[in-house]
């Protein structure tokens, strides 16, 4: 910080004399939507969200151009620049086209786990097809620099962290300890063996009581509503939540659901720098630290976007930021390290909320869905199972049962797309694999076509009306996936390290992220990028 020799306020230092930031700290909130930055900002602090509104670059207009909007994908595509049809991530979970198998993301039988002996640790990243920011930083740097994921999420560590990555840890919510994979070592280091022995896990797992008074919540719905889900043993949705009375029905998986995941979180993050030596490597050779916050995403599953808890949770994430920015300025100084934040999706209001409050909404209730379409493809064509699933808003089919039959895919898929045409919420059923003829807006057609992988996307897409999606009727919290804007509006700030405070309006996109930060750091942009340095930040 410095002040302006003109007016007497305070800016943004300027341009560092190092020739890189000392380390990189990238932080994805799950779900955060854009808007979030300033809705509660009247509840924020100084040092957190409002510090990075003040100093940071903006970019205002960041949306993110795929489909599905979920978690594996967006931190795949924030990484790498790139889309799912190329980068492989099509979603958290995929049907493998060839062997009609549920596949996780980052599932991997081919390493075993490490610091926990359940299958939570086969993981890695070779589901991705491509490089990230972070392998990219590894390779020009010969390997010097270090990276390292850090979230509760497995994917969200794992993605991010690229192929590269000296560490990717995440939780494991049945055992409530940080662990990891063979794909990246063998025994957990010495540290993090430690901060499990601490058994933080276990002391965050604590009662939640609103970090303000109740009459401080004014931008969110009365605490008590039909909108909100509730633990087992809770009578209502409401403050406070007796965590420690759930524990033992509900298990370690609980914090995630709490706004103390995030500060376990950032426990973690403060001390791989401290024990990985982070940000002290040669002049110019900086580190990375990739960051996700996943709790945001479980509190806005279960209790929706107008709860009081969802508000409490981005009041107290504010702090959590300011705890961050001060570590970082104390150990760094406050230009020698560059910030970036954003999501990896939005999320919508919960439907039967927006339809009481007078609005047009629905659920597209995929399983009975799913029975549905299976028992007209059996009366027409004497095909049992036909679809395999609904997933992903698409059609799955059951090859091995068609194959068996005189028809063809395409005989199905002329009779199913006019079936799915005729559901209630359906807006558009597109044909993925001969394309399409009907009129859709470019839009939608170009976030189908980033979407579509072969290897691992159904034939048919299904696009719903907004503010549909897939549950059952009247069910509580909210959901996202959707190409409309509330789940692809992403908030997008860099601060510090290179970065003259500033704002943009014009539109920019999710893959802009990383090719942005590839000009900053001078070294290539990711091998599946698409796409483009935002210029406003680099040249303001
Ligand atoms: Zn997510
Ligand atoms: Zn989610």
């Amino acid at each position: 910080m410095r002040i302006c020799i003109f007016c007497g306020i305070f800016v943004n230092g300027g341009f560092s004399q190092e020739p890189k930031p000392k380390i990189i700290v990238g932080l994805v909130v799950d779900q955060m939507r854009w808007d979030y930055l300033y809705k509660y900002e009247y509840n924020y602090g100084e040092g957190g969200f409002k510090r990075l509104i003040r100093e940071g670059f903006l970019c205002e207009n960041t949306l993110i151009d795929h489909i599905p909007t979920y978690t594996s994908v967006g931190h795949s595509t924030v990484y790498t620049g790139s889309v799912p049809s190329i980068h492989g991530i099509t979603s958290n979970n995929w049907i493998d086209q060839k062997s009609g198998k549920l596949t996780y993301c980052t599932s991997d039988s081919t390493v075993s786990p490490t610091g926990v002996e359940t299958d939570m640790g086969m993981q890695s990243p070779k589901n991705l097809l491509v490089s990230t920011i972070t392998d990219e930083l590894k390779l020009a740097t010969n390997f010097r620099s270090k990276v390292i994921g850090v979230a509760l999420k497995d994917r969200s560590a794992i993605l991010p962290a690229g192929h590269f990555g000296d560490g990717a840890y995440w939780y494991d919510s049945k055992y409530g300890r940080w662990i990891t994979s063979s794909f990246y070592m063998n025994e957990l280091p010495e540290w993090l063996e430690r901060f499990n022995e601490e058994n933080k896990a276990t002391t965050y797992i604590k009662d939640w009581h609103l970090f303000k008074s109740p009459d401080k919540y004014q931008l969110s719905i009365e605490d008590d509503n039909e909108y909100e889900g509730r633990w087992k043993k809770e009578e209502r949705p409401v403050f406070p939540h007796m965590i420690t009375d759930f524990i033992e029905d509900e298990g370690f998986i609980i914090l995630n659901s709490t706004p103390y995941g995030n500060t376990l979180t950032i426990d973690l993050a403060l001390e791989a720098i401290e024990n990985e030596n982070l940000g002290r490597n040669l002049r110019g050779v900086p580190d990375f630290l990739a960051v996700s916050l996943s709790s945001p995403d479980y509190i806005g599953h279960k209790y929706s976007i107008t709860s009081v808890e969802l508000e409490d949770v981005y009041v107290r994430l504010d702090r959590e930021l300011e705890r961050l920015f001060n570590y970082l300025d104390d150990n760094f100084g406050e230009n020698e390290y560059l910030f970036f934040i954003t999501a990896d999706h939005g999320a919508s209001y919960n439907a039967k909320y927006y339809s009481d409050m007078g609005g047009v909404s629905g659920y597209f209730d995929e399983k009975v869905i799913l029975s549905k379409l299976n028992r007209m493809v059996e009366s027409e064509f004497g095909i049992q199972n036909s679809i395999l699933s609904l997933i992903n808003y698409q059609v799955n089919f059951n090859y091995e049962s068609i194959k068996k039959s005189p028809y063809m895919t395409e005989d199905l898929k002329t009779f199913l797309i006019k079936q799915l045409n005729d559901i209630e919420g359906v807006a558009y059923v597109v044909d993925l694999i001969e394309g399409d003829k009907q009129f859709i807006p470019f839009e939608i057609q170009n976030r189908i076509a980033n979407g579509y992988n072969r290897k691992s996307s159904g034939e048919i897409q299904i696009i719903l009306e907004p503010q549909w999606y897939t549950g059952k009727k009247n069910s509580t919290g909210t959901t996202h996936g959707s190409w409309t804007s509330y789940d692809s509006h992403i908030p997008l700030i860099f601060m510090g390290w290179g970065i003259q405070r500033g704002k943009t309006y014009k539109e920019t996109k999710m893959t802009d992220i990383a090719p942005t930060l590839s000009s900053l750091l001078q070294i290539p942009f990711p091998n599946g990028n698409i796409g483009k340095p935002i210029v406003e930040v680099l040249e303001n």
